[in-house]
């Protein structure tokens, strides 16, 4: 999946740093991040040039990396364009490789839009301040403390002996096969989230809910809790028709025919693939 990058090795844990002569940057403009492509290999650009404005992201391995706030606008950002740099949305980071570097690009680009969405206070409207010991924005007025913020989100595999209920979202550009998604909501387990979303979803009950595995969501600002679990009772599916385009139950030996083709990013595909193989939980 998308952040299995060993050997190589993200710390997210906060130090406040300045940047070094080796330092990367993560420049971002109009919601997308400036990259340089090389023979299919995605590098980033230095932050020795500009140290103000930039604040310590992670490190990857033994090279630390730093966000600039604002976008990139104007001299400097023609300045990179003209040496072969170019912008890539947050969706991209799916293929490019490497994929550490990949991983690095989108967990940034996490951290970054929750650093620009808490430059105000959001009881006071005051600006905010960044705190030197940790990751987290302080309101120096009414003393608001504000820390990174990750949804939950649950990915369930629904299955009914040799088959397992594949899904298309409705009015998305991703257009591959996926499993009943959802957000956990205030006050709910994620056993609840899994047991509602696959009933808003498909109209289906459910039993014998086993967790399998997780995966930082950088895209969509997640952690993914993947689970699996059998139909309990009928099983005649009544689709969401505004969450979903499809909702259908297909066979193991099936998946390979109608998803032409997996990757190795999303714990989606994962248990997609794992329940094709015969594995079972
Ligand atoms: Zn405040």
């Amino acid at each position: 999946m998308i952040q299995d990058i060993s050997p190589h090795r993200l710390n997210n844990h906060y130090q406040e740093q300045n940047p070094g002569e080796s330092s990367v940057c993560f420049y971002v403009k109009n919601g997308m991040m400036l990259v340089k492509e090389t023979a299919g290999t995605i590098a980033y650009p230095p932050a020795s040039w500009d140290t103000a404005g930039c604040v310590y992201a992670f490190s990857l391995d033994e090279e630390r990396y730093f966000l600039h706030l604002e976008d990139l606008d104007g001299e400097q950002a023609t300045r990179f364009e003209e040496q072969g740099y170019t912008w890539v949305k947050p969706m991209q980071f799916r293929t490019l490789a490497p994929r550490h570097l990949a991983f690095a690009g989108i967990t940034a680009m996490h951290i970054r839009n929750w650093y620009m969405r808490n430059r105000y206070c959001g009881c006071c409207g005051h600006a905010t301040e960044l705190d030197h010991r940790e990751r987290m924005v302080r309101c120096p007025s009414c003393g608001n403390m504000v820390y990174p913020r990750i949804s939950p989100a649950v990915i369930v595999a629904v299955t009914r002996g040799e088959e397992i209920l594949l899904t298309k979202y409705a009015g998305r550009t991703y257009s591959k096969y996926a499993l009943i998604a959802g957000y956990t909501e205030v006050g709910e387990t994620a056993e609840e989230t899994v047991a509602r979303e696959v009933m808003e979803e498909a109209g289906l009950k459910v039993k014998n809910i086993r967790y399998y595995k997780s995966q930082p969501w950088g895209f969509s600002e997640t952690l993914l809790l993947g689970f699996f679990c059998e139909v309990d009772g009928s099983d005649e599916i009544r689709m969401d028709e505004e969450e979903l385009a499809v909702a259908q139950w297909v066979r193991r030996d099936e998946i390979e025919t109608v998803q032409e083709s997996f990757d190795d990013i999303s714990l989606t595909n994962e248990m997609i693939c794992l329940f094709r193989d015969g594995n079972t939980l």
